[in-house]
């Protein structure tokens, strides 16, 4: 590669803003005591163990914004996979900690906790601070106008209303304390909008997470409670993991109020998974103002023999453009998910792959900032209810 095309990628990238709309560094502090300052060593195959999404990691790829998610473990993933249960002998502190209250009191431990880590985000080595909470619009844009050497700014998002335990009520709670945007259902059933079947079908090989999902379900009374809730007080609402009925009658429900997100998944189109969103999907989310953003794992892109995806990420971006156009679509890693992601876009350290990629694939300049950041960041400044 000549050396005006490498500085080029690198240009492009460093100008453009990098935003994540989700990924999960949260369960590997919480969940496994990881220390966001230090740096891990992230393997490229299938690691729980691994950390993706640590401050340096996400500096070194030049992350912006990190829409970072948080998620109370459901109950049903023991009883699906009995052999988890060695935990509770293992870790008990931390089993009574996830497994022993309310969801909404996990959830707020848990986001206490990624708080703790921004907050202790100090670069032991330069001073640096490397991370700051944006609790509204207005300061998400501070932390933006710090200049070229400014720390990542974190925004908060839950993963799963189960966090909710049932009430629409404590929507409101989580708003105060700077929550953006809440994926309507995860894994189980919670009282509020069914789930797709949620992990990759291998994993049945294991004897684990046998259990289909009614694909006929959708939102619940309460659920449509919610939704017209987060409506009222600008909370984003995430459609990932639901239904396709369920998906639809938030369509229905939400009209143009407020943009919706799909915030980690891929193109039915391309890969024909209940999952992924069919295209009239792809065009009523961007009808909203919304985006929908490219999920960093095979299985869910196109399940291939190969091990690398890079190309799978750009296959599903283009056919996101092709159908909803370049101000809709936006990146959602699921980093530190407990996912795998493709061994040639292990962890955020590697994000500029993606950009030295769209550029080998003619996209332009201007697209190409769109799809990383801005057209996520359009989303946030309008959608979001904490303006302040
Ligand atoms: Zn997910």
């Amino acid at each position: 590669m000549p050396d005006d095309t490498i500085q080029e990628w690198a240009r492009i990238h460093d100008e453009a803003i990098i935003v994540d709309v989700h990924a999960h560094p949260s369960l590997k502090v919480s969940l496994l005591n990881r220390k966001l300052t230090s740096y891990f060593g992230a393997t490229r195959s299938f690691n729980p163990f691994s950390v993706r999404t640590d401050f340096r990691k996400l500096n070194d790829g030049g992350v912006d914004v990190l829409w970072s998610t948080v998620y109370a473990p459901e109950r049903g993933i023991i009883d699906d996979c009995r052999c988890l249960n060695i935990f509770r002998f293992l870790m008990p502190f931390k089993w009574r900690k996830v497994f022993g209250q309310p969801y909404f009191n996990v959830t707020d431990q848990l986001l206490d906790d990624m708080e703790e880590q921004v907050e202790k985000s100090e670069d032991p080595k330069t001073g640096k601070i490397m991370a700051k909470m944006a609790y509204s619009v207005k300061e998400l844009d501070e932390i933006l106008g710090m200049g070229d050497d400014r720390p990542i700014a974190v925004i908060h998002n839950i993963e799963g209303a189960h966090s909710l335990d049932g009430s629409v009520d404590k929507l409101q709670h989580f708003f105060d304390r700077g929550v953006a945007y809440i994926t309507l259902t995860h894994f189980y059933e919670n009282g509020i909008a069914y789930p797709v079947y949620p992990f990759p079908g291998y994993v049945r090989k294991f004897g684990c997470f046998k259990r289909d999902r009614d694909l006929t379900l959708g939102l619940t009374q309460l659920g449509e409670q919610v939704v017209e809730k987060m409506i009222e007080l600008g909370m984003i609402i995430d459609i990932t993991h639901c239904t396709p009925p369920a998906r639809k009658q938030v369509y229905e429900i939400v009209g143009n109020r407020i943009p919706i997100i799909a915030s980690h998944l891929g193109a039915y189109e391309v890969n024909p998974s209940p999952y992924n969103l069919k295209d009239w999907e792809i065009k009523k989310i961007a009808e909203t103002g919304g985006v929908v953003a490219v999920i960093f794992m095979n299985y869910w892109l196109m399940p291939h023999e190969t091990k690398r995806g890079l190309n799978f990420i750009t296959r599903t971006i283009d056919h996101f453009i092709n159908v909803g156009g370049i101000e809709h679509v936006a990146i959602g890693t699921d980093f530190d998910g407990f996912t795998d992601p493709p061994d040639d876009l292990k962890d955020a350290s590697e994000l500029g792959r993606l950009t030295q990629r769209l550029i080998a694939e003619e996209y332009s300049e201007d697209v190409i900032k769109k799809i990383w950041g801005d057209n996520t960041l359009r989303v946030i400044r309008d959608g979001w209810g904490r303006k302040e």
